[in-house]
């Protein structure tokens, strides 16, 4: 059962009148980068400030607000905001999607890895799961991630550290993941992004080197899907 009534801030009746805390027309308490409401006595975060309303994000900001009420410099500046769906199978996401590229006009290029060419899925009966990846084409750069399939929640941690720390696909492509897991997943797809994937042709094949265990474990559906 999926229940998607949505939530809206509870800031209506906690005398926010009696201050000089501005809120939008939905109710959202309107904060800087530092948590910092427009009145200097109260700042906000959480939910009530909008954005994401997750709580890895609402401890975000409480990290940046205790800092700040203490005098330290800090500052919300996340590149990714992991969202994870915990549906079967799981779907998580974090920074730039497709989508959302697409809406901006920004050119990205997609790198799909399809867990039917992961040995460690194929083991878990997980082969229905995808690991998608946005790269920025000239620097490489991940921009964003998306994952549909078992323990999707888990993987995203190394998506949103790669966007953080501002890698570039050869960082993950050249990161050893161990093997057999569903880790390799994002390796691959980086690969994949790459041109050399080791466990799927890359389109419009050209001198393709074609691996003995991928011959020798792979079924050919997932080879249809690309
Ligand atoms: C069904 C559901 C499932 C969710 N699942 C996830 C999930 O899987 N992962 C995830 O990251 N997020 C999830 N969320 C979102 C997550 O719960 C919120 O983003 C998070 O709790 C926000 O933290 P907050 O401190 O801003 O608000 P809250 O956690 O709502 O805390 C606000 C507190 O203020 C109190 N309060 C309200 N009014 C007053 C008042 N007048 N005086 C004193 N106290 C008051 C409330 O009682 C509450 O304790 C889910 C939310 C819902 C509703």
């Amino acid at each position: 059962m999926l229940v998607a009534i949505g939530r809206q801030p509870n800031s209506d009746d906690i005398g926010l009148e009696n201050t000089r805390v501005q809120i939008d027309k939905r109710g959202f308490v309107q904060v800087d980068d530092r948590q910092r409401t427009a009145d200097d006595r109260i700042l906000a975060i959480g939910d009530v400030v909008g954005g994401m309303m997750l709580a890895h994000k609402a401890m975000y900001e409480g990290k940046i607000a205790a800092e700040v009420i203490t005098g330290g410099p800090a500052a919300f500046d996340a590149r990714a905001i992991p969202a994870v769906v915990y549906t079967d199978p799981q779907i998580a996401w974090a920074g730039l999607l497709e989508n959302a590229a697409k809406q901006q006009g920004r050119d990205v290029r997609v790198a799909r890895f399809p867990w039917g060419a992961s040995g460690r899925a194929l083991t878990m009966g997980a082969a229905e799961g995808l690991t998608k990846m946005v790269f920025e084409p000239g620097s490489e750069r991940i921009l964003g991630a998306g994952i549909v399939g078992r323990d999707a929640g888990e993987m995203i941690a190394e998506a949103v550290l790669a966007i953080e720390m501002g890698a570039v696909a050869a960082d993950l492509d050249l990161s050893i993941h161990a093997h057999p897991t569903l880790s390799e997943t994002e390796e691959e797809a980086a690969a994949a992004f790459l041109g050399h994937s080791t466990h799927i042709l890359p389109r419009g094949d050209s001198g393709v080197a074609v691996y003995t265990w991928l011959l020798s474990a792979c079924s050919s559906q997932w080879l249809t899907q690309l």
